[in-house]
């Protein structure tokens, strides 16, 4: 790396620690997840700015300060078994999996889906395990075996006015969900935290705009500019 792309890391990591983001672990995988290589060629030199860029399909890798303030809010240890829902171009699965034991993540598009593997691959992320499905109804019981429930669970795609029910109830008790809730233009990021098997701690994060939840998998490229 030459010296003016370290100095872009180092103020990136310098302006998320300004935002409130302390925990020492998300810092170092922001700083070590390359972004560039999730962001088209053209967009590169925008790639360590706090910004969220679009990457083909109608579709937007999320902000820096988004994806680390999610990221915080889950709490991650090396223990922790996570579902994350809205894979897009891979880049919060990169950091998730540097965070956790294993991160299965679920995306509904599956061209999207086919390219964020390889570009993990290729970066040699292997603690994930990547699916084409309905993230909205949780992982599937596949071959007999369940992975449910999850220690922690990531959705980077907006519910209308509370997490899908199938999907929280994927979650452990003690676990936490963060997911954006609510109609476009006032989406609310909110933490759901699992006390018991009936009672739920929720809190407002910060607002966010995220593309809305979409049922069914789809291998259409006109149907992704149906999501913006
Ligand atoms: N996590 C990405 C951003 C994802 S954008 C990042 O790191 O930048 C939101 C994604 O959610 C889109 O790719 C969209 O196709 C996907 N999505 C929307 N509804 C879905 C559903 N029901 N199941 C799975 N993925 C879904």
């Amino acid at each position: 790396m030459n010296t003016q792309a370290a100095n872009k890391r180092i103020r990136l990591i310098m302006h998320l620690r300004q935002r409130g983001i302390t925990d020492t672990g998300v810092l170092s995988a922001m700083e070590r997840v390359p972004r560039e290589a999730f962001v088209p060629a053209h967009l590169t030199d925008q790639a360590w700015e706090d910004m969220a860029l679009p990457i083909g399909l109608g579709q937007t890798i999320s902000q820096p300060l988004v994806v680390a303030t999610m990221s915080q809010a889950l709490e991650l240890s090396d223990r922790d078994k996570v579902l994350e829902i809205g894979t897009g171009c891979g880049y919060q699965t990169a950091i998730l999996a540097y965070l956790s034991r294993r991160v299965y993540t679920i995306e509904r598009h599956k061209a999207l889906l086919e390219e964020a593997e390889e570009r993990l691959h290729s970066l040699k992320v292997r603690n994930f395990t990547a699916l084409a499905a309905d993230g909205m109804m949780g992982w599937p019981v596949i071959n007999g075996i369940h992975q449910a429930p999850f220690d922690k669970i990531i959705v980077t795609a907006a519910a209308r006015d509370k997490p899908p029910s199938a999907l929280y109830n994927q979650l452990k008790v003690g676990g936490v969900m963060v997911i954006p809730v609510g109609e476009p233009g006032e989406q609310m990021l909110r933490r759901y935290k699992k006390e018991t098997e009936d009672s739920t701690v929720i809190r407002d994060i910060m607002p966010v705009r995220f593309v809305p939840l979409l049922p069914h998998v789809t291998d259409s490229a006109n149907d992704m500019k149906a999501v913006v």
